[in-house]
């Protein structure tokens, strides 16, 4: 097949030989050794001298401005002054040994005080002589003080040649062993002026000349070591470029192989179940989105490739119906399908969906969570095996060994980001053919971070929401305001409304959180008394059948105010409810919010959202507060929450090393990475096989980097 020649035949391109010192691990190279080698693997993932050459400053201090010292502040960022040495003492013996002198420079003097290495330094400070020194500012007496400043003795009167110097992350381990920004500065200038001529380029002349990137080792050495500011500019979009063209090229790469050898079910029938469904069960008109979205799906399903398709829709814009159609699509076909939800009360909560949907149709549904007992265990494994089984709801008990089915053609996962990668493969191969995979996922993802992460996925979305819904209006209020939040509350319910009061548990603060959930509730009940009131609980530390029993009687309308924490995040359905109440707020994230929020507005009625804080509050918990009172769109929200936490956090688990960029910032790159997808789609559509010498340096490249990647075209 052509894609695996072409693997074979770049694995041959790949010679380590060729970059001789660019590959060779850091503890060979002078100056780090074994020890710092280890720890520069461990903080930062630094292998070899390639790696390390692309560890790049995250900014610049510029060395050729001088302050006075009068102006000087105590601050976190280091500055520079010039001036004459004062006196020059050493004070103190053994431990408290250290070195004071003072620096005027005509507008006032400063402090330098060194506590380690005086009496190797003292030598080097002549009283009277002119110096450069470099250091953060603090105070001493009242005065400006620098500790252990960076110094250079320059002659009286000379310009100073200032430069850019790059500053390193550094941690306080690789400081401790001489490798602090300035350490690093030191190795990397000194293996930068022996690599120069091994670094290759790596991307077509083509796209360098129309983009105008600079050539890959005058970016790299520019950023490390620029003469002025704007060459950091160009290296930062080359480099970026180059970052982002990469990981589409992987993913373009991945998807197509995949297209090419997974040949997947073909559902060409749409007939009695799907038909009967949409004729008389339907309880409502899809919408256009809706409709749009299952049209792409069957298009999938009967194309003979396995699907591998993303739907994307907003809290509330009926994703359950795409699922339950397709479904109802595989099972026309005779094949069975699997539902997987990311907690029980969600799987509990579909199976009662699909229940209702498929009621009066000769379908089996059923439903296998970690709570189900042993007998009735057995008889779900058994139905499964023998294809006796139409539709499995479940948890991650769907994923273990003993679950087998007779004809699994249609996977689908609901919640997407709950379940790793490697999760997801072990659905996969449940079957010698794979079932198609349709992954849903209720927290909009920004565009940018779709394509890096589900690049290699088709993606659906529904971007229109059920006709009526109005938007959920939220406000923003402090702790003193609970009195008036409690009447708001009984004039809801008086209107026959429903409540959530939702109060955050966070692990590590487990005990405390409960308390203060638990107090609510109290207080609650207080302010909504038996029997006029009936007040529900609900928390991740109760029994699987109690949480039920409380989410029923919530759902059916016999409790009027549910006290939760967060485990009704997700799905839950009770459209009656019309009030959401976040307490502690602040403590909360986007994502989570928006998705808290969305359990109302579900039904007609107009619904509120309140979301309870401190006074005091961080930037960042104050730009949350801002952005849920401001908007609904879950993407508009998920694009400030990408901008606030940065993607790995954003995604729950730092999973499949995608996410870790080491200069494009899916954030604010949205540009880069849209020309960066084009110019890797364009590259592989003309030159599938990367054959055209043009494509060399690509190639190679390509080579080097999926090289350890031996299974990548399966990894979804
Ligand atoms: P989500 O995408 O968050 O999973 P659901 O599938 O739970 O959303 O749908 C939310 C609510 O909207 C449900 O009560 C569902 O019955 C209803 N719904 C879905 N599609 C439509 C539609 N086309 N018209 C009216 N109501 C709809
Ligand atoms: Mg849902």
């Amino acid at each position: 097949m052509a894609h695996v020649s072409y693997f074979y035949r770049h694995s041959l391109l790949y010679n380590p030989f060729l970059n001789a010192l660019l590959n060779t691990p850091l503890e060979y190279i002078f100056g780090i050794g074994e020890r710092r080698a280890a720890l520069l693997a461990e903080e930062f993932g630094l292998r070899t001298v390639e790696d390390l050459l692309a560890h790049y400053p995250f900014r610049y201090i510029d060395r050729s401005v001088v302050q006075s010292i009068a102006m000087l502040r105590e601050g976190p960022d280091p500055v520079q002054i010039r001036g004459k040495l004062g006196v020059v003492k050493q004070e103190g013996a053994g431990r408290t040994k250290r070195l004071r002198a003072v620096v005027s420079d005509g507008t006032g003097s400063a402090e330098l005080v060194w506590f380690k290495g005086a009496s190797y330094i003292a030598p080097q400070l002549i009283s009277g002589a002119e110096y450069l020194f470099f250091g953060k500012v603090g105070s001493f007496k009242g005065r400006p003080s620098i500790a252990h400043p960076e110094f250079e003795r320059i002659a009286p009167g000379a310009e100073i040649d200032g430069y850019m110097q790059p500053v390193y992350s550094a941690t306080e381990k690789l400081s401790k062993l001489g490798l602090s920004s300035k350490g690093l500065e030191k190795v990397i200038a000194k293996l930068l002026a022996q690599a120069r001529g091994q670094i290759r380029e790596t991307l077509p002349r083509s796209l360098t000349e129309t983009l105008k990137l600079p050539a890959k080792a005058d970016a790299v050495y520019a950023i490390h070591q620029p003469g002025k500011e704007e060459d950091v500019k160009h290296a930062r979009r080359r480099l970026k470029f180059e970052e982002l063209f990469y990981v589409q090229l992987e993913l373009l790469m991945k998807k197509e192989l995949r297209t090419a050898q997974s040949r997947g079910f073909v559902f060409e029938n749409v007939a009695e179940a799907f038909r009967s469904f949409y004729e008389h069960h339907l309880p409502f008109e899809l919408t256009g989105a809706q409709k749009r979205v299952m049209k792409e799906i069957r298009r999938d399903l009967r194309s003979g490739y396995q699907m591998n398709r993303l739907l994307q829709g907003d809290v509330g814009s009926g994703k359950t119906v795409v699922a339950a159609l397709s479904a109802l699509i595989a099972i026309d076909n005779g094949f069975q399908v699997s539902i997987m939800a990311p907690t029980e009360i969600l799987a509990n909560q579909h199976f009662e969906t699909f229940s209702a949907f498929f009621r009066g149709m000769p379908l089996k549904i059923d439903l296998l969570t970690g709570s189900v007992k042993a007998k009735r265990r057995r008889e779900i494994d058994e139905a499964a095996r023998s294809g006796a089984l139409n539709v499995l709801i479940g948890t991650h008990a769907l994923l273990e060994d003993r679950v087998v089915f007779q004809n699994l053609g249609l996977a689908i996962i609901d919640e997407q980001h709950r379940f790793g990668v490697a999760q997801r493969a072990k659905l996969w191969k449940k079957n010698t053919r794979p079932p198609h995979i349709l992954v849903m996922t209720a927290t909009p993802i920004p565009r940018t971070l779709a394509m890096t992460l589900y690049g290699d996925l088709d993606v659906s979305v529904i971007d229109e929401l059920p006709p009526g819904r109005k938007p959920v209006q939220t406000s923003h209020v402090y702790d003193g305001s609970r009195i008036r939040i409690f009447g708001f509350m009984e004039d809801q319910i008086r209107r026959g409304r429903q409540v959530y009061v939702v109060y955050p548990l966070i692990e590590e603060s487990a005990t405390l959180d409960l308390k203060d959930l638990t107090d609510g509730y109290e207080s609650i009940t207080r302010r909504f008394p038996k029997p006029e009131y009936q007040v529900s609980i609900l928390h991740g530390k109760m029994k699987p059948e109690d949480k039920d029993w409380e989410m029923n009687r919530f759902a059916k309308g016999k409790t009027q105010i549910m006290v939760a924490t967060t485990v009704i995040e997700v799905g839950v359905n009770v459209p009656n409810a019309s009030v959401m109440v976040i307490e502690s707020a602040q403590r909360f994230g986007l994502s989570q919010l928006h998705q808290l929020r969305g359990r109302v507005g579900r039904g007609a009625e107009r619904s509120y959202c309140i979301l309870v804080s401190d006074k005091k509050l961080s930037n960042d918990a104050r730009k949350r507060m801002k952005t849920m009172t401001e908007t609904n769109d879950g993407f508009r929200i998920a694009e400030v929450d990408l901008e606030l936490r940065g993607p790995g956090d954003l995604m729950g688990t730092r999973q499949s090393g995608i996410l870790d960029l080491k200069i494009a910032n899916l954030a604010t790159d949205a540009k880069v990475l849209q020309y960066a997808r084009n110019a890797a789609a364009d590259i592989l559509e003309e030159d599938p096989r990367l054959e055209n010498p043009e494509n060399l340096p690509v190639a190679r490249r390509a080579a080097e980097l999926f090289r350890n990647k031996p299974n990548w075209s399966r990894i979804s």
